[in-house]
This record gives structure tokens, C-alpha cells and sequence, in this order.
């Protein structure tokens, strides 16, 4: 079971109804489409998934404001079981994408006058859904052969946090606010993958405050050795960051789930390749039923 994989919907390669079908090829019995800032590919998903008797769960991933004071730095929450149709969710999402799409135009703005060559409608043309950074990329790293060694040379230098066209969103959610915003969605709110916040000073505390304002779940299995910032990782060194945050969510009666993190093509990571067990997913959805009763008291 794979419940953290992106569609075309934000910035992964493939639709939701083509996920769903690698799924079903992979023999997995369980998926979330969990898009940044998104649910727009959560019907599309649900209904493809019906067919081939593959549940799909309602999720998103936000993008959490910084908070440096808190060491709530570039977090990324998970929501799963929402009610993906939610009105009040919806029109958060919508000022989220609004703002993603300005914050976007900017950041595009600063690379040009860096001499950079790229430009908004470009960008905006492999955008098939919410944008984000990797679509800035993508057209950089075309458009400017030579001028980076790599994607990642492209990030450290203008798009990572402190970079030259970092810039902040008009509108974002606190780590506060979108807890709020999940639960009152009826959904589970997820840290998504602890191991990778190297702006976070001190992770292990950051999620006991994060748990303390109502965080329920912790995302343990995840394809660190595929990603920033541990690409490589050996596989006992990833055991042990996984046991530590696995230690740290019992401490907590966080629930624990996994994925893989799928974007498609471009990133050497397949569907599937990491995930939860059948256990750990009944109880993610016991505790969604209960985030459901809370949410009516
Ligand atoms: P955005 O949605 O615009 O905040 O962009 C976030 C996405 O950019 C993440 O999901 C990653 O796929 C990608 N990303 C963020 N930082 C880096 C980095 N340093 N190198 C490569 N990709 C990155
Ligand atoms: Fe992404
Ligand atoms: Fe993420
Ligand atoms: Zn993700």
C-alpha cells in the first residue's frame, strides 16, 4: 500500500486514472494520490480505483508556512480520509493555488532578471495542474543548457529556501491551521517525511510541539535514499532513521503510515517501492473514524 504519490495534478508525470492502473499492475490494494495543495485528481483517482477494486484514499500534501521561531521550517502535511469535497477545504485549497500560481510568477520574474532565459507562459505550458517548483525547473534546465550541473545545482542557487528567487506565498497555512483544516475535512493529519527537513533544527522536538497541537500521524517508511536531502543513503543508515522515527511515533500514539512518494518519470522512484502493511493501514482508517466523531462534537 502506496499512500504518498503525486499526479499530474501537481508535479508528478502521470494521471490519476494511470496510477491507478500501474497500481493495479503493481497488485497493490491500496493508494492515496496525495498532490501538493490539491484533491483535484482525488475523484478522478477514487472512481478509476472503484473499477479495479483498488481503495484509493482522499489525501493531500500542504505546504506549511514557515515558522522559524517554532523550527516549523518547509514541513510538508499529509492529510488522509478527508473529505475531499469539503467545502471549506476546497476554498482554502483554491487561495493556496492562487497564490502558488503568483508566488510562481515571481519567482520566474527574479530568474529573468538574472538572465536566466525563461518565461511565464513556458513554464505554465507543462503545467497540467497546480505549479510548483520542479515545473520552473524542468523549463530552466532546458532552456539553459550548461548553466547548472543539475536540477539540484538549479534549487541551492535560486529555489531552495534562502536561494535568489525564493520567495515567500501571499497565502499559506501554519502547521496549526492546517491540522484544523484536515481534522475539520474529517481527515488524519500526517507529518510527511521527518527525515527530510535539514532547515529543522531539531526535528525529534519539532514533532513533539507539532503532536502537541494536534499532528496524529507519522510517516515512516519513505524513499529517503531517493530524495533530498539523503540521495544514496546506505540501506542500514535508512533502517535506523526509520527505527528512530518509528520509536518516536509509538512514544507519541502517532499512527504510522508510508509511501513512496511517486512522481513518474524524472525521478528514479517507483510506485509501490515503499508503503505501509495491512495492519498499519486499518489503523490509519480506525483513526480516521475517530478524527470523524471529533470532528462532529
Ligand atoms: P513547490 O511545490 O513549488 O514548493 O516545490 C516543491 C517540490 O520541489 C518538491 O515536492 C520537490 O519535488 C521539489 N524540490 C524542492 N526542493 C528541491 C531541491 N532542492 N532539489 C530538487 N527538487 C526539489
Ligand atoms: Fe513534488
Ligand atoms: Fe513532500
Ligand atoms: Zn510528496
Amino acid at each position: 500500500m502506496d499512500l504518498h504519490i503525486h499526479s499530474t495534478c501537481s508535479d508528478g508525470s502521470f494521471t490519476p486514472r494511470e496510477i491507478v492502473e500501474l497500481a493495479r499492475a503493481k497488485g497493490l490494494k491500496a493508494i492515496a494520490i496525495a498532490d501538493h495543495d490539491t484533491v483535484e485528481g482525488v475523484a478522478e483517482a477514487v472512481a478509476a480505483g472503484a473499477e479495479s477494486s483498488i481503495e484509493v484514499v482522499p489525501a493531500v500534501e500542504l505546504s506549511i508556512k514557515n515558522e522559524p521561531e517554532k523550527d516549523f521550517v518547509e514541513l510538508h502535511l499529509l492529510g488522509y480520509f478527508i473529505d475531499h469535497q469539503d467545502e471549506e477545504l476546497n476554498d482554502i485549497l483554491n487561495r493556496i493555488v492562487q497564490a502558488r500560481i503568483e508566488q510562481k510568477i515571481r519567482q520566474i520574474k527574479v530568474l529573468q532578471d538574472d538572465g536566466i532565459d525563461v518565461s511565464v507562459e513556458e513554464v505554465f505550458s507543462v503545467v497540467r495542474g497546480v505549479p510548483g517548483r520542479p515545473h520552473i525547473a524542468e523549463v530552466v534546465m532546458r532552456r539553459n543548457p550548461g548553466r547548472f550541473a543539475s536540477k539540484e545545482e538549479l534549487f541551492a542557487e535560486y529555489l531552495t529556501v534562502g536561494g535568489k528567487a525564493y520567495t515567500k506565498r501571499s497565502f499559506s497555512l501554519t502547521l496549526a491551521e492546517a491540522i484544523q483544516v484536515l481534522v475539520e475535512a474529517g481527515g488524519v493529519p500526517v507529518l510527511a517525511h521527518p527525515g527530510a527537513y535539514n532547515k529543522v533544527n531539531d526535528v525529534e522536538a519539532m514533532i513533539r510541539r507539532a503532536q502537541e497541537i494536534g499532528l496524529q500521524g507519522l510517516e515512516i517508511a519513505y524513499t529517503y535514499n531517493k530524495n533530498r536531502p539523503h540521495y544514496g543513503l546506505a540501506p542500514a543508515e535508512m533502517q535506523t532513521l526509520l527505527a528512530r522515527f518509528e520509536a518516536l511515533a509509538d512514544e507519541l500514539d502517532l499512527v504510522k503510515t508510508g509511501g513512496s512518494d511517486f512522481h513518474g518519470e524524472g525521478k528514479d522512484i517507483e510506485l509501490g517501492e515503499m508503503g505501509m502493511n495491512y495492519v498499519e493501514f486499518q489503523e490509519l482508517k480506525i483513526r480516521s473514524s475517530f478524527t470523524a466523531t471529533l470532528d462532529q462534537s
